[in-house]
């Protein structure tokens, strides 16, 4: 196996990863370093630099900076968007390249990882559109005032990204951040830092000014940290657990930040007996087993009704199975490899919880042929009670649970039955019960009969544990800048 992932060991490996401060790569000021595994082999592949308070210091120096002395911040919506749309023509160029870094440091199935890296250059290149077309409220009470916005960049974002699918979402904060005209310094995930280094290099030959565009390596507890408690970081865009958004929100508490929160999931897709039976088979099989089931809105629960829940299952099973489990670099492959051991010996965990929650009539270990590595075989437990541990914790990878249900009322019951609430999927051709549904479940964002595709402008984010606050489109815009409002009378 080790020998089989060499040849997957992408070319022009920079020799270690570096923060990138000021427009320049450097080492942490203390030398600290940490070791970077590929998930194939969990051999180390590449050592990190491991960020503490003085990296982060240095990086938000540089920032402030940035935002003081400009021009970022003061140039025309126009020019900053032909920065970002030249970030997403080199970001499109270099789609293989970074596919291959991606699917090696991740474990991700590179033709997924590929899909990733065209995401991320599309996410600049809605941005850059965005900002030019952006207009703001004015108001008039005739004769006698006139009102109007004025939209202002906020200062340094703290950007703490995790490492599922890294590059694509740092893209989605980079950029609307930067469009707007902060500064960044973004902290990217500890398993998972290759990707991210090659933004700076993207950047440069973009024209980004030198400050804007910050990176530190490092751990979540010593980089992230330090960040997250930096007076000159008013705004920290977080993705990650929820538990770790609770400690970010306490210890922005003090300095009162400008926080947006994309957290766990553990979200319900919902089959009744009227749905288009293939199609649903089809569509929850790819919503949890796709990108490894590290997705934060997978879904994880599948509700199933009673009439076809037999012919479901079996079905469901069947199709489970043959699911192609392989290298993350064969491009037949549909499930890799686990991000890091400790992710993979906490699926596994609840791989063996499953064991006795429920009816496991799929996978349930170690795929054949890979004794080492990340692998995990696409899990699916049936019959599993609302109160087992697999049905309401987030397991963030290729295991699912399918519970069955009677009425509408019930389906209700048990889609909400979690403290999560990222999202819902639901199948059925009865288009007032889609619709009622759609609208009192608890889920930021509903798919009816639809895979998890996503139009850019639409709001992205949780309710209850899974978040606070909203990306996408000009929410995005609105996080990441002032609205002042400036009276003037007539
Ligand atoms: P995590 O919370 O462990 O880490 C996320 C980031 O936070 C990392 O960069 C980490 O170093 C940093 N961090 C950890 N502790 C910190 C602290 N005390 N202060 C500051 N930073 C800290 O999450 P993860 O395991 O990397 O990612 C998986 C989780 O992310 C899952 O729960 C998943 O559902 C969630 N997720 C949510 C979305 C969404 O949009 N809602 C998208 C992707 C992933």
């Amino acid at each position: 196996m080790t020998e089989n992932n060499a040849t997957a060991r992408p070319e022009n490996l920079p020799e270690r990863i570096q923060h990138y401060i000021d427009g320049a790569f450097v080492d942490s000021q203390n030398g600290a370093t940490f070791d970077v595994i590929d998930p194939v082999t969990n051999q180390t592949y590449i050592q990190a630099a491991a960020g503490q308070k003085e990296d982060v210091e240095a990086a938000v120096a540089a920032a402030k900076k940035a935002f003081e002395e400009g021009p970022w911040p003061k140039m025309l919506a126009r020019e900053r968007s032909r920065v970002l749309n030249k970030i997403a023509d080199i970001v499109e160029s270099r789609e293989q390249v970074l596919a291959e870094m991606e699917s090696y440091d991740s474990g991700l199935p590179i033709k997924q990882a590929l899909g990733q890296a065209r995401r991320a250059a599309e996410n600049f290149r809605f941005f850059a559109d965005l900002i030019v077309a952006q207009i703001d409220d004015a108001y008039k009470v005739p004769g006698r005032q006139a009102n109007y916005v004025n939209r202002k960049p906020i200062g340094v974002a703290g950007l703490i990204t995790p490492w599922n699918t890294p590059f694509m979402l740092e893209s989605w904060k980079l950029a609307p951040a930067i469009a707007t005209g902060n500064t960044v310094v973004l902290k990217p995930a500890e398993f998972t830092p290759l990707s991210a280094s090659l933004w700076a290099g993207i950047f440069e030959e973009a024209g980004l000014p030198q400050g804007v565009f910050n990176l530190v390596n490092g751990f979540g507890e010593d980089a992230g940290d330090a960040l997250v408690k930096h007076p000159d970081v008013p705004l920290i865009s977080f993705t990650g657990e929820s538990r770790t958004g609770q400690i970010i929100f306490g210890n922005s508490a003090p300095f009162l930040k400008g926080l947006s929160m994309e957290l766990g999931g553990k979200s319900p897709a919902v089959v009744f007996d009227d749905a288009d039976l293939e199609t649903a088979i089809d569509a929850t099989i790819f919503g949890v087993f796709s990108l490894n089931g590290e997705r934060c809105t997978a879904g994880s629960r599948i509700l199933v009704q009673r009439g076809i829940y037999d012919e479901f299952v079996e079905r469901y099973a069947a199709q489970a199975q043959r699911v192609k489990v392989g290298l993350p670099s064969d491009p037949t492959t549909e499930v890799g490899a686990l991000v890091h051991p400790e992710h993979f010996d906490k699926v596994m965990s609840y791989v063996e919880i499953g064991k006795s929650e429920g009816r496991l009539v799929a996978g349930g270990g170690r795929p054949e042929g890979f004794p080492e590595g990340n692998f995990v075989q696409p899990t699916v437990f049936v019959d599993v009670a609302p109160d087992a541990r697999i049905f309401q914790e987030e397991i963030f990878g290729p295991v699912v649970a399918i519970t069955p249900f009677d009425t509408e009322e019930e389906a209700l019951e048990l889609a909400n039955n979690t403290k999560y609430g990222l999202a819902a999927y639901i199948w059925t051709n009865d288009l007032k019960r889609a619709h009622n549904f759609a609208q009192n479940v608890e889920a930021g964002m509903v798919w009816l009969n639809s895979n998890n595709v996503r139009d850019l402008r639409t709001p992205f984010g949780g309710v209850k544990a899974s978040g606070l606050g909203h990306e996408g489109g000009y929410r995005s815009i609105d996080f990441y800048t002032d609205q002042q409002a400036v009276h003037i009378n007539l």
